[in-house]
């Protein structure tokens, strides 16, 4: 039998957390959100309506205009167990670094009630990594969402080695209430679904300017016209979105499951987030914001 889903409890408020709060609050869940830093959800909202404001975005999953309302009804606390205690879902959102993942699911198995699923927002990491952690490896689930206040609303779903089947149809279910198109992976893949198509295209286009052999604003421009122009970037631009060092943190996770030096990300990208060049979070990445060239309507121009 599904579960009844009607407490919902966000663990980590960055780029991720937050739009997933706010998104289940305007679905009338419930809505506590716990991160080590005190004002990371407002900080986090902050910056995105303002990308969305001086891009013209304005989602129809969340019109910009309910936000303000949406956000008082996310619940911040400062401790974890506040926010996890009376769960009847709880999704992890804190950066992708196994040890970091597995010692949350082991306080969320510790601290969430006994029948709470705990689903992973991560970009790579199978669940199946975290289950042993969370001492209750029949509940526990993969659900990746995306840039979900952009207009992305799906969410890759996928169990691990032993989450019931009910569990896997309740987290299906949870996120076609929350206006998202499941996408259900049926056996475990690193990656998921659309995920592993995405990584496939930063995987190719950071080779290909980390080893000097293009402009990166030739990729963006060609994956612009190819594509179209409608989430105003190409590869690059959207990394620039995602945040450099989240990128950096999914090529490393992929590096250490396989071990292969082509999955070790290039060491100029490394250098960027040492320079603090985060993307669109810290004013500058690929590109530098808020006025990015790809925005400019010359970028595609055909003029020399
Ligand atoms: P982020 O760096 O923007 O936010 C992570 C948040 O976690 C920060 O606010 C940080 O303070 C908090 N945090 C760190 N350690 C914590 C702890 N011990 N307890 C509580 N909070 C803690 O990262 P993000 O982009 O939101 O990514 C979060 C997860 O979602 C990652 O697994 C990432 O791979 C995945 N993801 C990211 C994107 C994206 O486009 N950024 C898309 C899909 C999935």
């Amino acid at each position: 039998m599904t579960k009844n889903i009607k407490k919902v409890a966000i663990v980590g408020a960055g780029t991720l957390g937050a739009q997933i709060a706010m998104v289940v609050a305007s679905r009338n869940y419930s809505v506590t959100i716990f991160d080590k830093e005190a004002g990371a959800f407002d900080t986090t909202i902050d910056k995105l309506r303002a990308d969305y404001r001086e891009k013209k975005l304005n989602p129809s999953i969340l019109p910009l205009d309910k936000w303000p309302e949406t956000r008082q009804q996310v619940r911040q606390v400062q401790k974890i167990e506040g926010a996890v205690e009376d769960a009847d879902l709880v999704v992890e959102a804190v950066p992708e670094i196994l040890e970091l993942k597995r010692s949350i699911f082991k306080q969320l198995g510790q601290l969430a009630p006994a029948d709470a699923i705990l689903t992973t927002n991560s970009s790579s990491i199978p669940v199946s990594r975290l289950e042993e952690s969370s001492g209750r490896p029949e509940r526990v689930l993969n659900t990746h969402f995306y840039m979900v206040l952009e207009g992305m609303n799906m969410a890759d779903v996928m169990g691990g080695n032993r989450t019931l089947p009910e569990v896997l149809d309740t987290g299906v279910s949870w996120v076609r209430s929350l206006g998202c198109v499941p996408l259900t992976v049926k056996k475990e893949l690193m990656g998921f679904c659309f995920n592993r198509v995405w990584r496939a295209v930063k995987h190719e286009t950071l080779y290909m300017w980390g080893n000097d052999f293009v402009d990166l604003r030739d990729v963006d421009r060609a994956w612009m016209i190819a594509y179209g122009n409608h989430k105003g970037a190409g590869p690059f631009g959207m990394m620039d979105h995602v945040g450099l060092d989240v990128v950096y943190d999914i090529e490393m996770s992929y590096y250490q499951n396989s071990k292969d030096p082509k999955d070790y990300p290039p060491e100029a990208l490394k250098r960027k987030i040492e320079r603090g060049e985060l993307g669109v979070k810290s004013g500058k990445g690929f590109y530098s914001y808020p006025d990015p060239e790809y925005i400019r309507d010359d970028f595609l121009s055909t003029e020399d």
